[in-house]
This record gives C-alpha cells, structure tokens and sequence, in this order.
C-alpha cells in the first residue's frame, strides 16, 4: 500500500517504478521462460546452447591457432604466425569462441539490445574453457564503453559477459579498471593504421594499484582486427600489468583461414 501511494505521488518517481519493474519482469522472464537456442531461438532442452541446426552452423575457433594471436595458422607457420614473430603484439594471448558471421553476429547484437543475461551467460559459457588455469594473481578486466553510450545504452555488454566469466572461474572482475576517455567513430571499413590511429590513447587506468603486478584478462564481444584491445593493453601495461590476455566471443576470419 506505502508502495502505491508513494507511486502516486509524483509522475516522474512512478516512471522510475514502472522502469525496476520492467527490469525486474526481463530477469525474471529470462528465468522462467523454456530455454531458448542461442542461435535462431527456439526452444530447446539445455539452457544457454544452440539447437542442433544451428549447432552444425557455429565455427567454433578453440585452442588451435597461432599460440600468441589465434588466428589460424597457414601450413609455412609453426606454433607462432609469421605476423606475431615479426611483431610481437602487447597481448600475449587471444582467444575466441567462434569466428564471426551472421550467427555469432546476431548473438552479440541480441546481448546489446535483447535478452542480455541469457545471451552473456550463453557467450560466458564457449569462453570460459579459453581462459588459462594458471599465470599468478589474475584479473577480469572488461573493454569499456565511453560514458555517453554507457549512459544511453544503460550498461556495457562486455562487462556482462565478464561478470559471468569472473562468477564460474572464481577470478576477481573490475569493470571499472579502464575508463574510455575518448568518444571514438565506428572503426568499420577503416585500415589497420587507420584503426591504430583512431584508437590511440582512447583508454586510461581508473586505478593503477588495481592492475599493477596482475595477469589481466581482459574481454570484448568481437575482435576484429585487435586494434581496440591493443590500445587497451597498452594502456594495461603501462600502469604494471604484468601480462595481458583477450578473450573475446567472436573474431573475424577471413572464409580461407576456417579448416573446415
Ligand atoms: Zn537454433
Ligand atoms: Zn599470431
């Protein structure tokens, strides 16, 4: 009854009201509806998996790959790709879940705008075999949003899925390590230069003492071409990480790259 009348009281406390409930009633929905293919959305027996066409249709990318980057190795190279050798890059280790296409495309889109703590635990749960047991004090760091698109969006997908990786590995998360300081334009169609160059001193440290002297495991929703996780870990390193790994639920691979 207070509740009702306090509801009553002002338009704009009501509206807020109606909003937590609206909130609530997503989460609650997420819970209590059948669980739903990942991929196409129908229902199916296991929570947080893909049905079994869409299954046949995941790439799924593993441990395979270059042992620094990822990326499928061509038959010249050995553990390393000719790319990392020539030029070690600040992240020791990337990983993906799946290669990037339309299937994993509409997942990360759906965690932006759909049913978000569903879809963050279905990516959460492909990207948690890719995180290494071992490697000292870790961290879970996730690649922030700037401010004003936090503030439009409501909240960063990449820190969802983080939580969730923090929750099953047992590895502390700070969503709030790296701040993006820096509006930055879409990097779609743009070269790799281009890339560097838009992304370059985009992000700080809020706290250094929180990541000096961590392994820090730092997630994204899709590498593309790692420009944006470079300028991360850079930024990572600067203030003492001792290491930087991406894990990221998809990467974009050329078709010829994918051994079918
Ligand atoms: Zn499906
Ligand atoms: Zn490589």
């Amino acid at each position: 009854m207070a509740a009702l009348v306090r509801c009553r009281a002002s338009g704009d406390k009501r509206e807020m009201v109606v909003a937590a409930l609206r909130t609530c009633a997503r989460w609650a929905l997420d819970f209590a509806l059948p669980p739903r293919c990942a991929g196409c959305g129908i229902i199916v027996d296991d929570v947080h998996s893909f049905c079994p066409g869409c299954w046949k249709q995941v790439e799924f990318l593993g441990e395979g790959g270059c042992r620094v980057c990822g990326i499928p190795l061509a038959s010249t190279d050995a553990e390393t790709c000719a790319a990392c050798l020539a030029k070690p890059p600040r992240i020791a280790r990337s990983r993906a879940a799946v290669a990037y296409d339309d299937l994993s495309r509409n997942l990360a889109i759906r965690l932006k705008y759909g049913r978000k703590v569903a879809i963050a635990k279905t990516m959460a749960r492909y990207m948690i075999p890719l995180v290494k047991q071992d490697g000292g004090d870790r961290l879970i760091v996730s690649v922030p949003l700037h401010r004003s698109r936090l503030w439009w969006r409501g909240f960063n997908q990449s820190a969802l899925v983080a939580c969730e990786l923090s929750r099953a590995l047992g590895i502390p998360a700070d969503p709030f390590a790296l701040r993006r300081i820096r509006r930055t334009p879409p990097l779609k169609g743009m070269s790799a230069i281009q890339r560097r160059k838009t992304v370059a001193g985009a992000f700080r440290i809020r706290d250094a003492s929180a990541v000096a002297g961590q392994t820090v495991i730092l997630v994204d929703d899709v590498l593309t071409t790692g420009s944006t996780a470079e300028a991360c870990a850079r930024a990572l390193k600067r203030a003492g990480a001792v290491r930087v790994e991406l894990v990221s639920w998809a990467r974009v691979v050329k078709p010829s790259q994918l051994m079918r």
